[in-house]
């Protein structure tokens, strides 16, 4: 799309997509979650109708269309309560960077399970002791004769239960043992969840969700010449190939939730009487939700933009649009769900009614995957030229 209005094929995209949400919904996902279960039927049938893979080439079994479609799918699964987090992970980060820079070998084997959902694939970048500085990340591979020896320790990493493979992010050792460099020089390695060496325990988190964050240790774990993408070193054009797309997903995932909140509200004080007329006639009730669509439009405009600049090729104002429509729909979405709770009075602290669930998993868009104070400091450098303070 590179104007306002949305083509029929999007539109259509929309429609299916926000259809088959719908037969699974929130009390669907949070049934899953409370049993601690998968949403395994939900992320089999978006694969099988192609949303998952909508935005991977067509050769290898996707849609063939692009970051735009693919943040319309996530929106729209957010939007109906079924905001899945590996939706970010495994086509738009994973498979957007396997397509771009992984051998004919490395996408035949990867891309068309990605693309139909019969394979997961995590991302593994954060670290406990590096943080939102991916610069201090010690995961480190090292040669030894044809393989590759990959040792470290990752944090969050979301839904490695799932996973058939994680995409980890490391840094290659100089032949002496030494860092190459101080400053992030990355590798990035697909390693099989059954790989030797390779062990997780579950993050206990506060979010209900049915998908899991899990600690990953890798001991020695020794893997094939052909599990490095693209380059051993230096590799920070293929990192950055998947954050764009990681930084729209999570704006849609935003934005989808703040619809869903202001949903839920609106639908709630229209029929809801205490007074004379239905709660939603009292302007105290009205006026925050109409800011929260607002501010949730607002933040869906400059993520519309971001996925448009990424897939026209302009991957420079795709990422300032990016890190922009990740800010806007985070904070949208925090006040929107706070706001739609607060439209509920008692019942938006309930079970019952699903919004209270939705608390902490909104507060998540200002934390992951990348924080606010990162943003503003991206921001603040790139946009306006001001020096850093780190
Ligand atoms: C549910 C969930 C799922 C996740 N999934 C994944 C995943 O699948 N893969 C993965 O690799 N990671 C994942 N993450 C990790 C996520 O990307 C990090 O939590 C995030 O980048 C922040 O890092 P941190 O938690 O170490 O916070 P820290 O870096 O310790 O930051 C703590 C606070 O300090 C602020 N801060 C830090 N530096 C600065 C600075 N220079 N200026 C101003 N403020 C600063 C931050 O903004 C933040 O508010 C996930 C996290 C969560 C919570």
């Amino acid at each position: 799309m590179s104007s306002f209005v949305e083509t029929e094929e999007q539109q259509a995209l929309r429609k299916a997509v926000a259809a088959m949400a719908a037969n699974y919904g929130e009390k669907y996902y949070l049934e899953k979650a409370r049993a601690g279960e998968h949403t395994t039927e939900l992320w089999s049938e978006a694969g099988k109708l192609g949303f998952i893979g909508v935005n991977l080439p067509e050769e290898y079994g996707g849609g063939g269309a692009g970051m735009y479609e693919l943040s319309l799918v996530m929106e729209e699964m957010s939007a109906a309560g079924c905001a899945l987090l590996l939706m970010v992970v495994s086509p738009a980060i994973n498979g957007t960077i396997i397509s771009k820079f992984g051998t004919e070998d490395q996408k035949k084997r990867w891309i068309p399970g990605i693309a139909d959902g019969s394979i997961t694939m995590a991302f593994a970048i954060t670290e406990p002791d590096a943080g939102s500085n991916s610069h201090k990340i010690t995961t480190t591979a090292r040669r030894d004769g044809g393989d590759w020896i990959l040792s470290g320790q990752k944090v969050y990493i979301s839904g490695v239960d799932q996973a058939q493979a994680v995409l980890v992010v490391g840094r290659t050792l100089r032949e002496d043992g030494a860092h190459k460099s101080e400053s992030l020089r990355p590798a990035l390695f697909v390693v099989p969840t059954d790989a030797p060496g390779m062990s997780w325990t579950k993050i206990d988190m506060e979010i209900v969700s049915p998908e899991n964050q899990f600690q990953l240790f890798l001991d020695e774990v020794r893997l094939p010449a052909d599990a490095l993408v693209g380059s051993e070193d230096a590799a920070i054009a293929q990192l950055f190939a998947g954050l764009n797309p990681e930084r729209i997903m999570g704006a849609a995932s935003a934005v989808g939730m703040g619809r869903f909140a202001i949903n839920k509200a609106t639908e709630y004080v229209k029929t809801r009487q205490v007074w004379k007329t239905p709660i939603g006639a009292h302007q105290g009730l009205s006026h925050p939700l109409a800011q929260n669509h607002i501010e949730i439009e607002l933040a869906k405009l400059m993520m519309q933009k971001a996925a448009t600049l990424y897939d026209l090729g302009d991957d420079g104002g795709a990422a300032e649009a990016a890190n922009m429509a990740k800010y806007a729909a985070g904070e949208a979405s925090v006040r929107a769900v706070d706001q739609a709770v607060q439209s509920l009075g008692g019942n938006g602290l309930t079970k019952e009614y699903g919004i209270a669930s939705v608390l902490v998993a909104s507060r998540l868009a200002r934390i992951a995957p990348v924080s606010r104070e990162m943003i503003l400091n991206f921001v603040a450098q790139t946009s306006l030229g001001l020096p850093r303070s780190y």
